[in-house]
């Protein structure tokens, strides 16, 4: 099948240039290929862009037998497969959205041993006739792509994809097992081992600092402007605008359009041809930018896209990582910016609201920890590579983030938080935020109100001296910080923890 002569190839280095053209390998890329090729299980995390693909990739063209590649998206797997065939190396996908002439025709050439990476969702891994056309052929090793949403504490956990170990079994007990993500926090790594039963596996891990990329978090305040701005100063740089949902997505990229900016909007709810359609118009250079909701961005691999700006918060520090790390793979300088409003948690929390007890309290966590970055004064890529269970010194940030590059100043924020803590005590700790504010700003249109009377109380307008979005910061923080405690049940009521109890009680000097 392969048209090119391998006589040539005596090392790893050779077969890297022969099939891929590259002159050698980045960070542990060997050491990694040499597991694999040993047929040892192997966990490879690694940050977006770092080039894990090549990790499996290689070793299948070098081992005998076909590897299968489980992988979350079919766009994905296309976006793979296509330039694995122009690399001359045989690789395919399977899935049922293939016309049925191409499906037969794939399964043919798997059991003529003319493939060497089958692509598959867990999904079709799974199934009796996956089962049935991979009978009698030899297996080099299984690559779980994205095992990250093997885990409900990844940011994208897929149910099927806690399956591959039992369909794995049904193939053939010991095939090795190669698990690859970008997502490295210590539970989601203990997650996927476990789960995949490779508990004797070599993990490989290489730092997640990305050092060219700038983050940065503002206030939500006419956050559409500032997008528009920030595109204009930056003639011809590609970018990405992440949104929540998809009606905010087609809202935003109307308006880029409208200011003179090439844009596409990209969701789940575009049929699949409009889709691949704007996808490639962006990796072609014909729009700028894709206002998108995280349906976009796996797998993309846009060297230069020069921006990431997050309309709305993510769901986890780990989506930020991901969704950030598709800026500046060329190494070069790129800019990450996130828009943060307290109002974006809730939104958040709303969708959560019909899940399963136990995954909303992840997700509840996740975000959670997400907000308190946000939050935060503290180095934002400390933050990250914290999270992510790595030492990080601040002073290696070379001032690429806000918050090293302008430090915040703290201020004793005593009497503010004394004013925010009486509020909620004063009405029996029964309403949430919005109406605790619309109290203090001492705004009696609301209907609500004067049903409560609570433009008699005692704190009515007291804090007028500041803006809304100052005091949804400063509730904020108070959430984070542990003065106040959300009622999961009641949505959004706030009432006083132990320590916001006792601070009211004798209190302290607070900075914020
Ligand atoms: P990941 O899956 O880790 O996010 P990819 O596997 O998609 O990253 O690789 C990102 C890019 O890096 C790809 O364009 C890939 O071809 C390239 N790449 C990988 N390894 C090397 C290498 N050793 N030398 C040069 N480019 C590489
Ligand atoms: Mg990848
Ligand atoms: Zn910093």
């Amino acid at each position: 099948m392969t048209t090119k002569v391998k006589n040539d190839i005596q090392s790893l280095e050779d077969a890297l240039k022969f099939y891929f053209g590259y002159d050698s390998f980045r960070s542990n890329q060997k050491e990694i290929i040499e597991n694999i090729l040993q047929g040892k299980n192997t966990v490879v995390i690694m940050p977006t862009g770092a080039g894990k693909s090549l990790c499996y990739q290689l070793p299948t063209v070098l081992l005998d037998g076909m590897a299968i590649v489980v992988s979350p998206l079919i766009a994905l797997m296309k976006n793979q497969v296509d330039q694995l065939k122009a690399r001359d190396i045989p690789a395919e996908f399977l899935n049922s959205s293939l016309p049925k002439k191409v499906y037969r025709d794939i399964v043919k050439k798997v059991q003529n041993g003319e493939v060497k990476l089958l692509y598959v969702a867990p999904e079709t891994l799974v199934k009796e006739t996956f089962l049935d056309i991979v009978d009698g052929i030899h297996i080099s090793f299984v690559a779980v792509d994205e095992a990250h949403c093997i885990s409900e504490w990844g940011h994208d956990f897929r149910p099927e994809y806690r399956a591959i170990r039992k369909a794995v079994d049904r193939i053939r007990k010991d095939i090795p097992i190669i698990a690859l993500t970008a997502t490295a926090t210590p539970k989601v790594q203990l997650d996927i081992i476990r789960n995949l039963e490779i508990e004797d596996a070599t993990v490989f891990r290489s730092s997640f600092n990305r050092p060219n990329l700038f983050y940065e978090v503002r206030p939500k305040v006419r956050a559409e402007e500032q997008i528009v701005r920030h595109i204009k100063q930056n003639p011809g740089a590609s970018g990405i605008v992440y949104c929540l949902s998809r009606k905010k997505v087609e809202e935003i990229a109307r308006l880029l359009v409208n200011n003179g900016i090439k844009a596409v909007p990209y969701h789940a709810g575009l049929d699949a041809a409009t889709r691949t359609k704007h996808q490639d118009m962006f990796l072609n250079e014909d729009v700028q930018v894709v206002v998108a909701t995280i349906a976009f961005g796996m797998g993309i691999d846009k060297p230069d896209v020069r921006f990431v700006i997050h309309y709305d918060i993510p769901k986890s520090i780990e989506s930020y990582y991901q969704e950030t790390g598709r800026a500046g793979r060329d190494s070069k300088f790129s800019h990450c910016i996130l828009f943060y409003d307290y109002n974006d948690l809730r939104k958040l929390e709303k969708f959560l609201k019909d899940k399963p007890l136990s995954e909303r309290e992840a997700a509840q966590h996740l975000l959670f920890e997400m907000a308190i970055f946000c939050e935060s004064a503290v180095c934002r890529r400390k933050q990250v590579i914290h999270y992510f269970g790595e030492e990080f010194d601040e002073a290696d940030c070379n001032n690429m983030c806000d918050n090293c590059k302008h430090p915040k100043e703290k201020f004793d924020a005593t009497e503010l938080v004394k004013l925010a803590l009486k509020t909620v005590q004063l009405v029996d700790e029964k309403f949430d935020m919005k109406h605790l504010i619309r109290i203090l700003l001492g705004r009696a249109t609301s209907e609500k109100i004067k049903l409560f009377n609570h433009h008699k109380l005692e704190v009515f307008g007291k804090g007028k001296d500041y803006e809304e979005h100052e005091w949804k910061s400063v509730y904020t923080q108070l959430i984070i910080y542990n003065f106040l405690v959300k009622d999961i049940e009641d949505y959004g009521i706030l009432k006083l923890s132990d320590k916001g109890k006792e601070f009211l009680k004798n209190p302290y000097k607070v900075e914020l």
